[in-house]
């Protein structure tokens, strides 16, 4: 890892140069999300690399909500954004901005413009203006209202502000270039009216700034040094630039793009989560399967794995798409130091052995996580009855199957060797019981050498126990299998979520709270869900977070 980090990237050698050269003399970045969603995976990048780059050069890291277009935004997201970005640990002290503070300052910057010459009211409606924009092969044309005189425009903005204007009737544009090779450059609308109100300042404005106008006069005011975006937004670069230039702020930011972040085998799309949504498919924004912030969180990722799969995903100029599996990798090396280990069976068949005594009980000190001493131990009772795992016993077992069969000898985990005698079956031809013998020479810890088992399986008091409800995921869809059907809709996985209700698990679970992360031996680590758990009346609900097992290797 540490090697991986230590190089940089290339946004590194561009604020090195401009540090070198004088451009900047400080770094100061900024994450700038629109209130009208929740964030992922993706936005994890953005706000990480943000935030990161602040910290390493010893800047500052500004939380902004870009709100200029109150259609699609509320406040509701306001929260749950600001909740996600704190617990990612991106630490913006006491600098939280809303560009609708700023309304003022960019209606102001765009009456300069046009008292400069350089922005004009425009007649046209949306379908003419894109008649006159031209193509990517043939220039624009001006509009009819361009050469508007300065007065005439400064008079007609007002009155745009004022209200007297519908939604769509006129609109302030840059004058720039209609025959510009870039389009976004041909005399690009920067103020248009809306009749809307804006969850923050409410009726005071039925103009609004456009994106292209409205982000870099954000970053200015601020005083941003580097304004980080991602790729899409590289063919409006100039006209950032043009904005920064000729508005008059004292700040002059610069925009650098990178590529987005894109995972294989989930759903990020806001079109397509909010379907499944209100399809009820999934639970909420922040159901386990997905990768919203909230969902990762959910499920028991911690923010220092997606920190580290961020950094090892780099920053690229080109796009290119993760697998899930990465992530996976990393929130297993994350836990596998830090996270106890218990022993809970997930689908139980009963195990009793029939020469332990009724009402004996034995404590094993069990050490809590064998890749870190310092977790220290505790004590698991052990009895004559027992649950194991369903899959660890079978009538007929298959060549290379080392766990229980009659006949056969397994160790069960930190206790003593037992040997299947019989087994029972209900009416349906389920094994219900399976009877054992146990050889009290064996005990775990004695120095036992006699003779040796090739099975190992783990086992829970079944006596002192406790219930659990287990959600177990899978992808949501399979990228190889087709991420959506013929018809446009997603091809889901119908096993992306089994719930096991009948779990058992080892009594040391008791003081489980919803911050603690467990390794389930053999089974995966795991979580308690924090919406379906009811920790006061005994009601545990836990998220499997991740398998042990991996298919993922780390790219050399
Ligand atoms: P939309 O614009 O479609 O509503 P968005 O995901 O771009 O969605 P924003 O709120 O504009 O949402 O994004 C905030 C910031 O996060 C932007 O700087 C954007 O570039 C960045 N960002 C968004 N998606 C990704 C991604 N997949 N990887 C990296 N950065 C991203
Ligand atoms: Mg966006």
């Amino acid at each position: 890892m540490e090697n991986l980090t230590e190089s940089k990237n290339f946004i590194e050698n561009i604020i090195d140069e401009d540090l070198e050269n004088g451009r900047f003399d400080h770094v100061q970045t900024r994450f700038p999300p629109e209130p009208n969603g929740y964030l992922h995976i993706g936005h994890a990048k953005s706000i990480l690399l943000n935030y990161g780059l602040a910290k390493k050069y010893g800047g500052s890291f500004n939380m902004r909500f870009d709100d200029t277009n109150p259609t699609k935004e509320k406040e509701e997201f306001v929260e749950s954004i600001l909740e996600d970005i704190k617990w990612l640990g991106a630490d913006w002290e006491d600098r939280l901005f809303f560009a609708s503070d700023y309304f003022s300052q960019m209606y102001e910057a765009a009456v300069s413009l046009i008292k400069k010459g350089l922005a004009y009211v425009c007649d046209l409606n949306a379908d003419e203006i894109r008649e006159y924009r031209g193509t990517l092969t043939e220039p624009g044309k001006n509009s009819p209202y361009r050469d508007r005189s300065v007065e005439e425009n400064l008079k007609l903005f007002q009155e745009m502000k004022e209200g007297k204007y519908k939604d769509g009737e006129k609109v302030l544009r840059a004058k720039i270039d209609m025959s510009s090779p870039n389009i976004n450059m041909r005399d690009p609308i920067i103020y248009r009216v809306a009749h809307i109100s804006h969850h923050r300042t409410k009726d005071e404005w039925c103009i609004y700034p456009m994106y292209d106008f409205a982000h870099p006069i954000e970053d200015a005011i601020e005083g941003i040094t580097h304004s980080i975006c991602t790729l899409e937004f590289e063919d409006h670069r100039p006209l950032y630039d043009w904005v920064v230039e000729h508005t008059e702020f004292a700040s002059k930011p610069r925009q650098i793009e990178f590529a987005k972040l894109y995972l294989t085998n989930v759903v990020t799309g806001k079109r397509y989560i909010k379907q499944l949504v209100e399809n009820k498919i999934v639970d909420g924004w922040d159901d386990p399967r997905l990768v919203s912030i909230a969902a990762l969180r959910r499920r028991g990722f911690t923010p220092e794995s997606i920190k580290m799969f961020v950094e090892l995903c780099g920053v690229s100029k080109s796009n290119s798409s993760v697998d899930y599996a990465m992530l996976e990798y990393c929130i297993r090396e994350d836990l596998k130091g830090k996270s106890p280990r218990v022993m809970a069976v997930l689908d139980p068949i009963k195990l009793i052995i029939d020469n332990y005594p009724e009402d004996k009980e034995e404590y094993f000190e069990v050490v809590n996580n064998p890749e870190n001493e310092e977790m220290g131990t505790r004590k698991v009772c052990f009895g004559r009855e027992l649950y194991i795992e369903r899959e660890d016993f079978m009538e007929e077992p298959p060549k290379k199957y080392f766990r229980l069969f009659p006949g056969n000898e397994v160790r069960l985990m930190n206790a003593y060797f037992v040997k299947c005698e019989s087994f029972e079956k209900d009416e349906n031809g389920n094994v219900t019981v399976v009877h054992c013998t146990y050889d009290p020479e064996t005990r775990s810890g004695s120095g036992f050498t006699g003779r040796k088992v090739k099975g190992t399986i783990h086992w829970v008091n079944a006596k002192k126990c406790v219930n659990a409800t287990v959600n177990l995921y899978e992808n949501i869809v399979d990228e190889e299998k087709g991420k959506l059907n013929e018809d446009g809709t997603l091809n889901l996985n119908p096993n992306s979520l089994q719930i096991t209700p009948n779990c058992k698990i080892e009594e040391s679970i008791n003081t489980a709270s919803l911050s603690d992360r467990y390794q389930f031996v053999r089974n995966g680590y795991f979580c308690l869900d924090p919406k379906e758990s009811e920790l006061s009346d005994g009601k545990f609900v836990f998220n499997r977070i991740v398998s042990l097992k991996s298919s993922f290797k780390l790219p050399k």
